[in-house]
């Protein structure tokens, strides 16, 4: 049986972060939802107190500006980014890591943000983010704070968000628009599934080529400061040597590494040509 929890749906920045600095680890932001209802309705989250986000003001769309660069809030969902016109022109990457998240109806609740706090290492956005340099801004009480995604993973379903802290918006900055990029993710089946492997690759403006690997570590590895005319047994290599895959019930160590493989030679044919 759902346990019972208050639920409260702040309107205000201001009314959130007090409601945070009042319940700290007692309380769970609520987005669209999909993984936290999920862990609640499993037992694996027990919280006293569900904090809807959603009616914060703020929270909701997705900006673009020169100065700022693309900017998610923390009520944008996956399906807002897909239909996001500067995104679809200038963020093939983002483009491509939020097709391949769940289905429809879970793109039409899930948000940018619950996917990458909930910090699965096989999330869908995490590799996108990472390659397209992206920050989150953190808010609390006690003001702003910014952290790179390079920075923000801390493990398996850990991340620097302390419990009175809520993340308000996704920063990926005007210089990485115009990044060619592509992603992959193995699946065990055909449809929608988490993935057992994905592999990201972004080439920039400048002319760097930038990799992620999602469930090959505790959390998604980053390789960035390629030069893109690199060669592909070089790239590989450097890839091979930055993650540390596990075998489990979806796959072997060995299968992992195999895939990663041919995944960043098929996106690197793709990207460079
Ligand atoms: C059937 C199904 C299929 C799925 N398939 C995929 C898939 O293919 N790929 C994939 O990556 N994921 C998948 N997921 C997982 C999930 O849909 C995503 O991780 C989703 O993006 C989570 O977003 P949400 O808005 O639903 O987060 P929620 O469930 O609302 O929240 C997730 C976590 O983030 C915290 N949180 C929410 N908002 C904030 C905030 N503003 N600041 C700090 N913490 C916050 C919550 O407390 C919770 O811990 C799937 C889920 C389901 C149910």
């Amino acid at each position: 049986m759902l346990h019972s929890f208050t639920y409260l749906a702040p309107r205000t920045r201001a009314e959130l972060h007090s409601v945070l600095a009042n319940e700290g680890a007692a309380a769970s932001l609520l987005a669209g939802g999909t993984d936290l209802l999920v862990n609640v309705r499993a037992g694996l989250a027990r919280p006293k107190v569900v904090v809807d986000t959603k009616k914060v003001d703020d929270f909701a769309g997705i900006a673009w500006s020169e100065r700022e660069g693309l900017v998610i809030r923390a009520g944008a969902t996956i399906n807002a980014v897909l239909d996001d016109a500067k995104i679809r022109s200038d963020y093939p990457l983002l483009v491509a890591c939020a097709r391949d998240l769940a289905s429809h109806q879970i793109r039409n609740r899930a948000t940018v943000v619950g996917n990458v706090v909930n910090a699965s290492p096989c999330a869908d956005m995490a590799p996108a983010l990472l390659c397209l340099r992206a920050h989150a801004v953190i808010g609390s009480k006690s003001g702003e704070r910014e952290i790179p995604f390079s920075a923000f993973f801390k493990g398996v379903k850990r991340t620097v968000v302390a419990p009175n802290e809520a993340v308000e918006r996704i920063v990926v900055p005007a210089a990485s628009a115009g990044a060619r990029g592509g992603y992959y993710k193995l699946k065990r089946i055909n449809g929608h599934d988490l993935g057992i492997v994905s592999v990201a690759l972004s080439i920039e403006r400048g002319g760097e080529m930038r990799l992620t690997v999602g469930s090959c570590a505790p959390t998604p590895v980053l390789i960035e400061g390629l030069d893109a005319s690199l060669p592909a047994d070089a790239v590989v290599a450097a890839v091979l040597a930055a993650i540390s895959p596990i075998s489990d019930v979806r796959a072997t160590k060995e299968y992992r590494l195999h895939m990663v493989e041919c995944y960043v030679r098929r996106l690197l044919d793709e990207v460079r040509s």
